[in-house]
């Protein structure tokens, strides 16, 4: 596709799919007086006419087979594009990995949500696709930050959808804050979002949510939207009232939420997680298991040579089993319900 079928179509994501590995940069004006600037494949800016109050990313496919959340973005993108939807904030959209988006997979060499904070660097270093792109939206991600106020509000939602079904179909994960309180505001915009359960996460990640929360100072989570579906499978109204929610944020349409209600959310810490330690392991569940699925106390959960793993705790549930992880890797997480009641302004 060239420049001049795309600014016809409002196609960003047919733009980027045709031109996965660099597009120019450029910049133009929309009728509606909205600049747009690319800054590279699947990386475009929207800045309003009128000054923003709030700086908002929208990230999507860093799986590259997370279909409906790439979906969501690029109609979002095209009726800006259209001017069908004119955006009051600052917005970046981020199609994160085009090369796996094209291949049609979860990823090319490498998870690159297991890079970001600047592993993507370490070890071998930079010496796949995967590790150099999370090195590039980590400079995009600051570059959009740096031309914010510091006083004013920042956000990056990254859009998922998880590889197996899930007893809720959708959830968050709120990276860990190292110590600051949780925002109930956030919570009530995921409500809006109709995701209701939020994992507390209580130790650094190397996830891009994490990144933009602690590099960053913003607002920031992982969000699964359910699960994964080919392009064109998707039961887009399962995505309505996250869609309508993220476009009225970057119009400044949200209405007022309710008042926050800890019974309106599931809220889960982590317990543990259990690592791969040898070639034996084994889970001893159904492969097709749901997250947040619990089993009763003393339930064997998986074995790993002479390693026993069974239910310690009264609600404990598993959620990202995955027996094929390399040795020394999650190979599944067990969480528990929380109250962070005493932490949340
Ligand atoms: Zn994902």
């Amino acid at each position: 596709m060239m420049m001049e079928q795309f600014r016809h179509s409002g196609d960003f994501l047919a733009f980027t799919l045709a031109n996965p590995n660099g597009l120019a940069p450029c910049q133009f004006e929309l009728g509606s007086g909205v600049t747009v600037e690319i800054w590279d494949t699947g990386v475009i800016c929207f800045q309003p006419a009128q000054a923003a109050r709030q700086h908002i990313i929208l990230s999507c496919g860093v799986h590259g087979n997370e279909t409906a959340p790439i979906e969501l973005c690029a109609a979002i993108v095209q009726d800006i594009l259209q001017g069908h939807l004119t955006p009051t904030e600052r917005v970046l959209v981020l199609f994160a990995n085009p090369a796996a988006i094209n291949l049609g997979r979860r990823e090319v060499t490498e998870n690159l949500n297991r890079l970001f904070s600047g592993h993507h660097s370490k070890g071998a270093g930079l010496i796949n696709a995967e590790r150099q792109r999370a090195q590039a939206l980590e400079q995009y991600v600051t570059r959009f930050y740096e031309g914010a106020p510091a006083n004013e509000p920042r956000c990056l939602y990254d859009l998922h959808t998880a590889i197996r079904g899930s007893r809720f179909e959708k959830f968050a994960v709120y990276p860990f804050l190292h110590g600051k309180p949780w925002r109930k505001q956030q919570l009530q915009f995921l409500a809006a979002c109709d995701v209701h359960t939020v994992l507390m996460m209580q130790t650094p990640a190397s996830t891009f949510s994490y990144y933009a929360s602690h590099s960053h100072g913003a607002d920031a989570f992982t969000i699964e939207l359910g699960k994964v579906q080919p392009f064109g499978q998707n039961d887009m109204s399962r995505f309505a009232q996250a869609d309508n929610a993220l476009r009225a944020l970057i119009t400044n349409r949200l209405l007022a939420p309710k008042p926050f209600a800890a019974e309106d959310f599931h809220l889960y810490e982590v317990y543990r997680a259990i690592n791969k330690q040898t070639q034996d392991f084994k889970l001893h569940f159904a492969d097709d298991v749901q997250n947040f699925t619990s089993y009763p106390l003393g339930s064997l959960l998986a074995t790993d040579g002479d390693l026993e793993y069974r239910v310690e705790r009264e609600g404990e549930a598993l959620i990202f089993p995955n027996a094929k992880v390399a040795i020394g890797q999650r190979a599944m997480l067990m969480v528990v319900p929380t109250d962070i009641q005493h932490n949340l302004i």
